[in-house]
């Protein structure tokens, strides 16, 4: 029955001239998203709004479910169209489409009309008088409630009549492409994804990197990367996944690095691998899944360790979660079930019994000395053969 979709978007109205620029990305990527849904649409601004109409057949399910992976869409109202042909039949039409949508009629509700064409007959107060009352003759348990209605009838008087009242949520935030791009250091655990998925609800665009330590890690482990990925590019848009081959790099500082400090000076080299991929994507920031405290090498000394080698910001969006918070979001986002999957995890197979928790720079410094025989080199290999791949 619903043959247009109106979008509202909250924060993004407020950005004065730049407005149109936060329009234009927003119907860009509704357009992207709507590619995953079976239709065919055409998204369009009118008069500071953005409307999705949709040919006959498309799939609503799908439709909805693609719209509310779309960052910086705040609500998706389903719109009955209607010729119009006189207040009558709009009277009847309102009535029949609040038959169908709820299934108790014992609220209290209000319209609200707007009318874009000057040409009706009756102003938008007549019209709303006028709707009022057939609504409440067809139910006789509703109310009006100009105040706080349960229950909001929206209708909009243009060459069609549009009629809407559900406000299905959006995930908010900004649209993607409006606020830079950053480079996610993608893993396969749970933390990752969920910190790419936060930066992205800013309006930053992505793409990730992956280390990966075959033969230490499976080719299962790198395929529940590019699975996590594909989950979170549903809200990302595109991902370019570069996969860096780590084993060499880790096993010459096993050998070479006092091993209560593997994790630290491994961290070291994957931000500097990082950060030389975001210069290549032209990324403006890092992102990592840490947490402050949740691991050794997650203590505020640890961080400031890792920190030390980068020279572009590092964001960390769930620096002041809770584990359980952040589970809760990966459970939402639906890249819980894929992180809990049982493969190995570079970082935790040259994991040492007892790693430093409180690390200092210049001691780490001194052991990374130990490294300067071959590390250009090997850095250079890992660099040259690093495997990119689009996801979509
Ligand atoms: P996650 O759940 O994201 O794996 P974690 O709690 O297991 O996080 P660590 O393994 O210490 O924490 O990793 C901290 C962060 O470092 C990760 O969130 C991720 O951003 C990055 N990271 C760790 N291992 C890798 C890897 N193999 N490839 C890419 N990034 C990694
Ligand atoms: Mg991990």
């Amino acid at each position: 029955m619903f043959q247009t979709f109106l979008i509202k978007y909250g924060e993004i109205a407020i950005k004065g001239k730049n407005r149109h620029l936060f329009e234009d990305a927003l119907v860009s990527q509704i357009c992207h998203a709507l590619k995953r849904a079976e239709g065919e649409f055409h998204v369009y601004k009118e008069q500071g709004r953005i409307y999705i109409d949709c040919a006959p057949g498309y799939d609503y399910d799908e439709t909805v479910e693609a719209l509310q992976k779309v960052f910086g869409i705040v609500g998706i109202c389903p719109v009955m169209k209607c010729a119009d042909e006189g207040i009558d039949k709009l009277g009847d039409d309102v009535v029949e489409f609040l038959n169908q949508i709820y299934e108790r009629h014992d609220q209290s509700f209000k319209v609200f009309t707007r009318r874009p064409k000057k040409s009706f007959p009756l102003d938008s107060m007549e019209v709303n008088a006028e709707l009022g009352g057939r609504i409440l003759d067809a139910f006789p348990d509703m109310r009006v409630d100009v105040h706080e209605p349960q229950l909001q009838l929206y209708v909009e008087l243009r060459d069609e009549i549009f009629i809407y009242s559900k406000v299905i949520p959006g995930p908010g935030g900004m649209p993607v492409g409006t606020n830079g791009r950053a480079m996610l250091l993608l893993s396969g655990g749970i933390d990752s994804p969920v910190a790419g998925y936060m930066i992205s609800k800013r309006g930053v665009s992505l793409d990730a990197v992956y280390f990966h330590a075959p033969p230490y890690t499976s080719e299962r482990a790198k395929q529940k990367v590019i699975d996590l990925a594909k989950i979170i590019s549903a809200y990302t848009g595109p991902i370019r996944l570069h996969v860096v081959n780590f084993t060499d790099i880790q096993l010459y500082i096993y050998d070479k690095c006092p091993h209560d400090e593997l994790t630290i000076i491994m961290r070291r080299y994957m931000m500097r691998i990082a950060e030389y991929f975001a210069g290549e994507t032209h990324a403006q920031a890092l992102v990592t899944g840490e947490s402050l405290g949740q691991v050794a090498s997650q203590t505020m000394q640890s961080l400031a360790a890792t920190n030390e080698v980068c020279t572009i910001p590092v964001f960390r969006p769930l620096i002041g979660f809770d584990k359980q918070e952040i589970v809760d979001i990966a459970q939402k986002i639906d890249t819980f079930e894929t992180s809990i999957l049982p493969f190995e995890d570079c970082c935790t197979i040259f994991v040492a019994k007892h790693p430093v928790t409180k690390p200092n720079v210049n001691v780490i410094k001194c052991s990374e000395k130990k490294l300067d025989e071959k590390i250009d080199e090997l850095m250079r290999v890992a660099l040259e053969t690093t495997e990119v791949i689009r996801i979509e």
